[in-house]
């Protein structure tokens, strides 16, 4: 089996073979410009251990380099070495203005107290400063697998100690919590970037009457593997926003199954209190874990790790869409099985960008030291009331106490974020859709979505002159 740096190189070689642009250019795009690998002692009660952990930045050529930072037995450099290729291409695709980057740290976080994870968390920090591997212009953090707002907090508070004095430090990590100088609507960000682009691709009358199905999200059955940050959003905002009925849910302890849909609110509650989602009201338990992934259903949403869609398993997938919440959740063997099943794949360097565009946001606001919308809110909203009273007036008819309220509303900051996020996420969608239905050897939206990256590195390499 490839690895996931291999596969991740392998889709990067077939879109730039679909390409005009120069070999040099598109090694130089390929390659990771730096990566730093760390081994650094933390006392863990009574014995010093050797934590083995990663920064890689993929591409220097817009700065910061932007990307989070994973908590996992599982990380190896090839795994964060594929998820900064990735994130170079996400914040191009989405028009974010980084290069990509990420960190990763070889720990199982529940076999930690909270207090050995801050140990770990700050000293890991304190490694990168001393490495010039982090700073609002430099390279900027943010959560992913197994981290959160609480260890942002501590990346901030350690860089803090180090480089107060820097008026801009705030904006040396994103994710924090929002009391930290984060932004409203991060932690749901990532999912609701999700439900933003199912909802784009589901819209389209004439590309899901190909696959079967009917327009729109309403009544469309989902699983969803992975109830962490990513997939609990990703559930929620598609249940309770766009209609759909999530069928089956996987997680780490096994999967359950209700047909007549299940509401993650509740379930997350039953996690919680029971430590698992098993036994959940009225869901049967499946036979394992992986049993959820190949049921019947119109969408299968990945949200936990890579490479859970493999070779082996890959005939009996039986979802019409797959949509990529997870960072390399379809491996490159099993992606040309299910393309010629004709099942669509939304690509994970587009569907799981919503995470990387707040934080832009978060850092923009954190440069700017500013909540956005302070300064238009209550000016926007005094213009409504102006117009509803001159049509009140004009018309004779008078809007009751609700409809004022709504009327008159001005945009807050998780109003502007959302807003953003959608425009974000549908402008991107049409960018590759364009390129998948234009190009005429571009079989698959992985492919439009890579070829429309590379375009846009390209240009700036081409733009400072590096490349002629
Ligand atoms: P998380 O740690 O919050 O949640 C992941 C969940 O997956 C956990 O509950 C875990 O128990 C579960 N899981 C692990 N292995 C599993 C398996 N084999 N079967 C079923 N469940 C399993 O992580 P997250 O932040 O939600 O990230 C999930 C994925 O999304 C990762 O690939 C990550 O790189 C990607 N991603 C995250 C963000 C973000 O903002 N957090 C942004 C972009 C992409």
């Amino acid at each position: 089996m490839s690895t996931f740096y291999q596969s991740v190189q392998r889709n990067f070689d077939r879109a730039a073979a679909l390409t005009t642009m120069p070999k040099g250019l598109l090694s130089q795009i390929r390659e990771c410009n730096s990566v730093l690998q760390l081994r650094f002692p933390v006392k863990i009660g009574r014995q010093i251990k050797v934590i083995e952990a990663y920064r890689v930045q993929h591409s220097h050529h817009r700065l910061p380099t932007k990307g989070g930072i994973r908590y996992s037995s599982h990380v190896t450099q090839d795994e964060v070495m594929a998820l900064a290729s990735l994130m170079t291409y996400k914040c191009a695709l989405v028009d974010v203005p980084f290069g990509g980057a990420k960190g990763g740290v070889k720990i199982t976080p529940w076999k930690y107290t909270e207090d050995q994870l801050e140990r770990i968390t700050r000293r890991y920090t304190s490694e990168l400063i001393k490495k010039n591997f982090i700073g609002p212009g430099i390279d900027v953090p943010a959560p992913d697998y197994g981290t959160g707002g609480r260890e942002m907090a501590w990346i901030l508070d350690t860089y803090n100690v180090f480089k107060g004095g820097d008026i801009d430090s705030i904006a040396c990590v994103t994710g924090k919590p929002v009391h930290q100088n984060g932004i409203r609507g991060r932690v749901e960000a990532t999912g609701r970037g999700v439900y933003y682009g199912l909802k784009e691709l589901l819209s389209i009358e004439e590309d899901v009457k190909k696959i079967g199905m009917e327009p729109g999200m309403e009544g469309k059955t989902i699983v969803i593997q992975g109830l962490g940050n990513v997939g609990r959003y990703a559930g929620i905002i598609c249940r309770n926003e766009g209609g759909a009925k999530i069928i089956a849910v996987s997680e780490y302890e096994g999967s359950i199954y209700d047909p007549k849909g299940i509401d993650i609110d509740k379930l997350c509650k039953h996690r919680s209190s029971t430590g698992s989602i098993l036994g959940f009201n009225g869901a049967k338990n499946l036979e394992s874990r992986e049993a959820a992934l190949e049921l019947e259903c119109d969408i299968l949403i990945p949200a936990a790790l890579e490479n859970q869609i493999h070779k082996g398993n890959a005939k009996r997938i039986k979802a019409k869409i797959i949509a990529e919440a997870a960072n390399g959740p379809v491996t490159a063997d099993a992606q040309e099985i299910l393309l010629k099943k004709g099942t669509i794949i939304i690509p994970d360097m587009y569907l799981n960008a919503g995470g990387v565009t707040v934080s832009y946001f978060e850092w923009l606001k954190n440069l700017s030291h500013m909540r956005f919308g302070r300064m238009e809110k209550r000016f926007d909203q005094n213009v409504y009331e102006n117009l509803v009273g001159f049509v009140e007036k004009q018309t004779g008819k008078s809007a009751n106490n609700k409809e004022k309220k709504f009327l008159v509303k001005g945009a807050d900051e998780i109003d502007l974020v959302r807003s953003g996020l959608e425009e974000t996420m549908v402008t991107a969608y049409h960018q590759f859709r364009n390129v998948y239905k234009r190009k005429r050897n571009v079989k698959d939206l992985r492919t439009a979505a890579f070829i429309t990256a590379l375009e846009k590195i390209g240009n700036d390499y081409i733009n400072m002159g590096v490349f002629p």
